[in-house]
């Protein structure tokens, strides 16, 4: 079904920028993991302090199972963190926990791109499977149909792009109020940092793989660029 051009242009691009992505995420939080800060917060104790600084009470925190599972729930309210970071009480295991505090009180804020995110959610949903599959199919059928396709799967494309200052600003909550809620000192915040950037990363290219998947199919469909063959 997928020809050489699909496994040269997306598959294996898409598997280096993804997976070196993911690889330097876990060299970071592996790498900060052992590295314990000062005060001995663990990442619930940190979670729970921003909260506590940003006034939010309604917000409750709970170990979940996995590795890197760590996710706030806008609608259960729940901040979940993994079990490596809920008790740790490394540089890495805090950024994660107070970047995710960063969710909660974006919720609290009512701030809009994390509103949106979650209404774009089902539309994402439904492009990532439908609309790949009738651009799939369309290749054998009519560019129209790829077309229609390409509408479906950008529902795709939009979650994600929506998704980048989401986690961005997240991420800047928590390295703004981290040091000024006396969780870690000002020179412990490399460590943090380098997590929470590393982990943004990800995004950046979920965000690639996406945009060569659609640029793939509306190329090959010719309704881009023009047929090459
Ligand atoms: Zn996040």
């Amino acid at each position: 079904m997928f020809d050489i051009q699909y496994i040269l242009f997306v598959m294996i691009p898409g598997l280096i920028i993804s997976g070196g992505a993911s690889l330097l995420v876990k060299a970071a939080f592996n790498r900060y993991s052992t590295v314990t800060s000062r005060r001995g917060y663990t990442g619930a104790q940190a979670a729970a302090r921003l909260l506590d600084v940003a006034g939010i009470g309604d917000v409750q925190i709970v170990p979940t199972h996995g590795y890197l599972t760590d996710h706030y729930n806008p609608q259960t309210k729940q901040l979940a963190l993994s079990e490596e970071v809920y008790a740790s009480n490394s540089l890495a295991a805090i950024g994660v926990a107070c970047h995710e505090a960063g969710h909660a009180m974006q919720h609290a804020t009512n701030y809009a791109p994390l509103g949106l995110r979650s209404a774009i959610v089902p539309a994402a949903g439904i492009g990532s499977s439908i609309g790949y599959m009738v651009m799939a199919v369309g290749l054998f059928v009519h560019p129209f149909v790829v077309g229609i396709g390409a509408v479906i799967f950008s529902a795709v494309l939009l979650f994600q792009l929506v998704t980048l200052p989401v986690e961005f600003d997240a991420t800047a909550r928590a390295k703004r109020l981290v040091v000024e809620a006396g969780i870690v000192d000002e020179d412990e915040c490399y460590g943090i940092d380098r997590t929470l950037n590393a982990a943004a990363l990800t995004y950046v290219a979920a965000v690639i793989t996406t945009l060569l998947t659609l640029l793939y199919f509306l190329v090959r469909s010719g309704l881009l660029g023009g047929r090459d063959d």
